[in-house]
This record gives structure tokens, C-alpha cells and sequence, in this order.
């Protein structure tokens, strides 16, 4: 099945907002049979939507949209399907009952204009949205399929997990696509190139490398008739990586390294504490993306001058002997954040931000210490000189190294 994603909204073309819903989609879509061969971005108007699906149902069998479904006289992906099908929406009365729920259950009368969201194509059926006013609609006619999901990745995510996925899994083709991404960290692009060498240049199972900024991501992708052959058409790869590059290995498909240490830090009673300058508080989000973090991790320092590093425990010694960026001045920051609030691990990273140098010290220069009772780890970093990949690759690398630290003094798991 060849299908297109379209993300729609004007904000989108102006550049104030980063479309993330394609790139959602599209890393979905292989897994149900479905190519993806053209990815747009479409601003709001209706000619322009019109025209698109039109286009897209020539070439395509399937085309995805997130956008566009809101009440107000912009929101036009609706009109824009009707539009292209040549059908005349009609107001759906059950529809109208449930948005005026929707409202009274908040207290407030349904404005006129959410009337709109409860127009209905005869080729279309609803798709629940459980999170917001604006229900999905799955038009579906000729042996082509519109699929229109909302905006908000909020709303979006669970109504493709819930509602679309389930039906795409029904209609897949005979070909299914398997893919498993294997996650690295402190082996180079090349020295990984040429240890697995050997699996590069072949179609299926198909091996790629990709360097993000939690480190290399080596990326198995095999096609078969069915999914228990294509995961059989993995494992021998996924296999001489391990023995390869085993130790370097730290997470698997959609892990983050957060994910990756939580489990491991709360499976064995272990706690966390932080103190940070350069990475702004990064490190602290990071950690407590996680649900459950408040069970390992007990709080952290965002120190962004000496003074508030020299108030939470880090001697100003330290700081006028070797420096704010320093490894001293990293480790004295892991060590004061330990002891403060009395946890089993303390990170420290202290490092250039910018926008320019510190101490003669350049721009994505820093230091990272981890320590624990009977540990220390203690690294340099030179990262490129750009904000938000300094405070990212930091805050990844930190507990990335923390896992490896924490496994290596507990045995292996
Ligand atoms: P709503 O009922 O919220 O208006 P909608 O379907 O009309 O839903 P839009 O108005 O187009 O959606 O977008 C609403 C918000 O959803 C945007 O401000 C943005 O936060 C998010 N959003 C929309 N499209 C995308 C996208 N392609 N990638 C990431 N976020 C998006």
C-alpha cells in the first residue's frame, strides 16, 4: 500500500511550529506493510487542501493528515476532503449531543462554530477523539482511504494507537517491515562502520547507521510475508552486533537513555542527585520525564553561577584552582549534590554554554562526573558550539555513562 502523510496548518509553512506529527507517522507506517512516498506540508487554504488530496488520491492508496479539524473558519481539511470526493458534508445530530457534553462538562455552552466538527461526508465515518472536540474522520471510498486525525500530538498519538493502527493492521499487505534500532554510545561512526561492516550494502535485512545525539544508532530493517520470518531475518545481525559491540550497547527501538537507567536505578533501591550549569536544567527534565523518577531521583542543582555552585557545597578553592569548567570543579559538584541530599549517585557537568569562550575554555567544552559510593567516572566532552545540542548530547552522555557505571558495580542486567 503507497501512501502519503500531509501535516496541515498554516503555522507549519510560517515556521513558528516544527512538524513532528509526519516523522511520527512515517516511523510507523513500515511496520504495517505501508510505504510512505511523499510527505507535505499544507497551509490552510482550502483550493490548495482540494487540490492535494485530489493529487494524492491519483497517486497514492492511502493518505494520512493531522491538522486542519478544528471550529474555527481555518481549520478546512474537512472541507477540503469533501471537497476532492465531490461529497456535500451534512450535520451529524449525535455528534452535536456529544461536543455539547464535551462543553457542559466543562461548565461552559458549545460555541456555535464547534457545529462545524460534526460534518460528515457519506464516505466518512468518525474517528473517536477522546482528548479534544475534534473528532478524526476515516473517509474511505474506490479502494482509497483518507485518514484526518487533529493537530496536538496529544490527541493524535492515542487515536492512532487506539483507533487507526488497529484498522491499518487489518488492511496491511502481504509484505511486512520488522525494524529494530540498536542504540550506542562511545564508539566513533567508523570504527562501528568497520567492525560491522560486512551487513552494510544489503537490501534485506537491511542495516543502516545513524549518529543522533544520544549517540550511534545502528538500524536492522528486514521485509518478509510475515512478521515472525522478518524478525527470524534479524536476529543473525542483531546477534554479531551484540557480541560486537556489546558493551557499547545501552538501549533498543524508542529507549531514551532515561528510560534506560530508571528502571535499573529503581530495580536496585539506588538514588540520584544532580548538580548542572551548562545543560540549564536539562539533565533534571530529562530524568523526570519519567513517571516513576521521583523513586530514584531525589532533586538536583541547576548552578549557573559560582556563587550558587560555592552555596550548594562545591569549595570555592576548587572553582579558583582549576576553574568553573574544570573536571575538579564537575567532580566537587557530583560530590556536594551527593552528600547534600544524601543519595547514592551525584552527576556534576560543568561546561561552556555560550555564546562565548569562559576561562580561555571554547564553547561546547565540558566536564561530567558521576560518582558513587565506590565509583567515580569522570570524562571530557567537546560538543559542537550550538545551544541545544550542548545541553542535549551532556544530558544524554551523563546517563548514559551513569547506566554503565551502575551496571558494571551491580552485575550485568
Ligand atoms: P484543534 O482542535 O486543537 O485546533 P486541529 O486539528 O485544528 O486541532 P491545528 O489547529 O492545526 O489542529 O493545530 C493545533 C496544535 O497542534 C498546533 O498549535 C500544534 O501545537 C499542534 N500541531 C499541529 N500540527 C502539528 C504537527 N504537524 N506537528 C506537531 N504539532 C502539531
Amino acid at each position: 500500500m503507497k501512501a502519503e502523510i500531509f501535516s496541515i496548518g498554516h503555522e507549519l509553512l510560517m515556521g513558528e511550529l516544527t512538524d513532528t506529527n509526519s516523522s511520527w507517522i512515517a516511523a510507523r507506517l513500515p511496520a504495517l506493510g505501508i510505504q510512505v512516498q511523499w510527505v507535505s506540508i499544507i497551509g490552510d487554504d482550502q483550493q490548495m487542501l482540494t487540490e492535494a488530496f485530489a493529487r494524492g488520491l491519483e497517486r497514492s492508496d492511502l493518505i494520512i493528515t493531522t491538522g486542519g479539524l478544528g471550529p474555527t473558519q481555518d481549520d478546512l481539511t474537512r472541507e477540503a476532503v469533501a471537497g476532492a470526493m465531490g461529497e456535500t458534508p451534512v450535520v451529524q445530530d449525535e455528534v452535536v449531543q456529544n461536543l455539547e457534553r464535551y462543553f457542559q462538562g466543562r461548565g461552559q455552552v458549545m460555541p456555535s462554530h464547534n457545529i462545524k466538527q460534526a460534518l460528515l461526508i457519506p464516505s466518512a465515518r468518525f474517528i473517536t477523539n477522546r482528548n479534544g472536540t475534534a473528532p478524526g474522520w476515516w473517509t474511505e471510498r474506490d479502494g482509497k482511504i483518507i485518514i484526518n486525525m487533529p493537530g496536538p500530538p496529544g490527541e493524535m498519538h492515542p487515536i492512532w494507537e487506539e483507533e487507526v493502527e488497529p484498522k491499518l493492521l487489518e488492511l496491511a499487505d502481504d509484505e511486512v517491515t520488522i525494524t529494530r534500532n540498536i542504540k550506542t554510545m562511545g564508539m566513533s561512526e567508523g570504527a562501528i562502520d568497520e567492525i560491522v561492516g560486512e551487513f552494510f550494502g544489503k537490501e534485506n535485512p537491511y542495516l543502516g547507521i545513524y549518529s543522533k545525539a544520544d549517540g550511534i544508532h545502528l538500524r536492522i530493517i528486514a521485509r518478509s510475508r510475515d512478521a515472525a520470518t522478518a524478525k527470524t531475518m534479524i536476529q543473525p545481525v542483531e546477534e554479531a552486533i551484540h557480541q560486537r559491540l556489546g558493551e557499547f550497547i545501552w538501549g533498543y527501538d524508542d529507549e531514551t537513555p532515561e528510560q534506560a537507567i530508571g528502571p535499573i536505578l529503581k530495580e536496585r533501591g539506588l538514588t540520584l542527585a544532580t548538580m548542572e550549569s551548562c545543560t540549564g536544567g536539562y539533565l533534571a527534565n530529562s530524568i523526570t520525564e519519567r513517571p516513576d523518577s521521583a523513586e530514584y531521583y531525589k532533586g538536583g542543582v541547576m548552578a549557573y553561577s559560582d556563587a550558587i555552585m560555592a552555596s550548594n557545597g562545591v569549595p570555592k578553592e576548587t572553582i579558583e584552582n582549576h576553574g568553573v569548567v574544570s573536571q575538579e570543579t564537575a567532580t566537587a559538584m557530583a560530590n556536594a549534590v551527593r552528600d547534600s541530599l544524601n543519595a547514592d549517585y551525584g552527576i556534576g557537568i560543568a561546561g561552556v554554554l555560550g555564546p562565548s569562550e569562559v576561562e580561555g575554555k571554547p564553547v561546547g567544552l565540558a566536564y561530567v562526573a558521576i560518582v558513587g559510593s565506590d565509583s567515580v567516572k569522570e570524562f571530557e566532552l567537546r560538543v559542537p558550539p550550538r545551544r541545544v545540542v550542548i545541553k542535549r548530547r551532556l544530558a544524554n552522555q551523563a546517563l548514559i555513562e551513569l547506566r554503565k557505571l551502575v551496571v558494571a558495580s551491580g552485575g550485568a542486567s
